[in-house]
């Protein structure tokens, strides 16, 4: 049965309809997986800053996924089913998120350890209170290499008319806008809150005109739901944007216990390629950094490029060099994980210092193993047990 825990306070959810009595998706109910964490042990021992960290499988530490909020003001039935997270459902209490201040101390302690790329996420961000505040804060910081980090936030572009241009002058450098759809009727099935089309490409607008170039835009392809809008949506952008925004469709994945995910909903990138290729002739290009989840192809005739990130079909764990930080402050090593590390435990309860900080950040990482995705793809159960929600830990 589903865990309810007691009301607390909730913001940004003044929209969201009453809970659904009638519908019966093939959704799992929550369990309460949140509170499972292990407490990091304070060490006796500091890891040098060096940026040089690498876990068991030799992947170095390069990007960290921060989640500013659980809360989100779509419904998407891949990724918080209105069943599910209805206006009974407890999010997390103010008191539990980490403030700015604690974000950014974490990120600069990770950025000395390795990473380069902060990727702010949730839930929808953008309905962080200030969030332009924090990515100035996150925008002051630099890498093991001394170079600035490459800041980035992945929205669903609902808000982006009003906070484009105060998230880009704080020094946001580049966005990803989430869209699964043109078609009005299929694009608020999925998001289920009636959100239009039109809203969230007047976000890309704004974006576009904040300076947030090129934007790229993610596109969850569910088979038998969207599918049918790959070759519009790829019309669309390379007409209307061509190079200014990179279309990448995401294979829809297992992650979390609620979206009810089978694998025949699952299109492969690879029929994705030949169809739009079919239409518009591509061409292959080489990925621009180690890492990258996004397989990148050209259009022959230069209207601009697309990527694939095929995380269900060709797994890439063995490239795997992110980290993800919880709204409430725990740290996740993969996006299929069970449970994560309670670092804010080190910063409000143990008062660790940074050195300290680093020090268990570095006992977690090097001894991680995670590649959910290649066991998955060979046929061996990667765990039997329940895996955190993505809007918890950051898409
Ligand atoms: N609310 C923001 C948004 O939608 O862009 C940021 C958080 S969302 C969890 C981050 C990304 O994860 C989005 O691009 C979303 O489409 C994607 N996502 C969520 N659930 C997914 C699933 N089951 N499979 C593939 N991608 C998913
Ligand atoms: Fe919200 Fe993003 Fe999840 Fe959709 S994918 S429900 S917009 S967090
Ligand atoms: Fe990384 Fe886990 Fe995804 Fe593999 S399954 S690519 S380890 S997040």
């Amino acid at each position: 049965m589903a865990k309810r825990m007691p009301h607390n306070v909730r913001m940004g959810e003044a929209s969201l309809p009453p809970p659904s009595q009638t519908r019966k998706a093939s959704v799992i109910p929550i369990a309460e997986q949140r509170h499972r964490a292990l407490l990091p042990r304070v060490p006796t021992h500091t890891h040098p800053a060096n940026g040089l960290l690498a876990d068991a499988l030799g992947r170095p530490l390069r990007d960290l996924r921060i989640s500013v909020t659980d809360r989100c003001n779509f419904r998407c039935s891949y990724c918080m089913p209105k069943e599910v997270f209805d206006r009974d459902y407890a999010f997390l209490p103010q008191t539990s998120l980490l403030s700015f201040e604690e974000i950014t101390r974490l990120a600069r302690v990770f950025a000395s350890h390795g990473v380069k790329k902060i990727r702010l996420t949730g839930g929808e961000p953008t309905l962080r209170k200030h969030l332009d505040v924090l990515v100035g804060m996150l925008a002051e910081l630099r890498g093991a290499d001394g170079e600035p980090l490459d800041l980035t936030l992945t929205t669903n572009g609902s808000l982006l008319t009003k906070k484009a241009k105060a998230l880009a002058e704080a020094g946001l450098k580049r966005i990803t806008v989430s869209l699964d759809a043109l078609d009005d009727a299929i694009f608020q099935r999925m998001n289920d809150v009636e959100f239009p089309v039109a809203d969230v490409l007047a976000g890309i607008d704004a974006a576009l005109a904040a300076g947030l170039s090129p934007v790229k835009v993610n596109m969850v392809v569910k088979r038998g739901t969207n599918d049918g809008e790959i070759l519009p949506m790829a019309r669309w952008f390379r007409e209307h944007y061509g190079g200014a925004v990179v279309l990448r469709f995401i294979e829809y994945m297992d992650v979390g216990e609620t979206n009810g995910w089978r694998m025949d909903h699952v299109l492969p990138s690879r029929e994705l390629i030949e169809r739009i290729g079919s239409v518009y002739p591509l061409q292959p290009i080489s990925a621009q950094t180690d890492g990258e989840t996004a397989e990148r192809w050209r259009y022959a005739d230069g209207g601009g490029e697309i990527g694939v990130i095929s995380s269900v079909t060709q797994a890439f764990c063995r490239d795997c060099n992110r980290a993800r930080l919880s709204t409430e402050g725990k740290l996740y090593l993969c996006l299929f994980a069970t449970q994560g590390h309670d670092l804010r435990h080190l910063l409000r309860e143990a008062t660790a210092s940074d050195e300290q900080i680093g020090g268990a950040l570095a006992d977690i990482w090097t001894q991680r193993s995670d590649r959910y995705s290649e066991l998955r793809s060979a046929g061996v159960a990667p765990t039997a047990e329940r895996k955190v929600e993505m809007h918890y830990i950051g898409g």
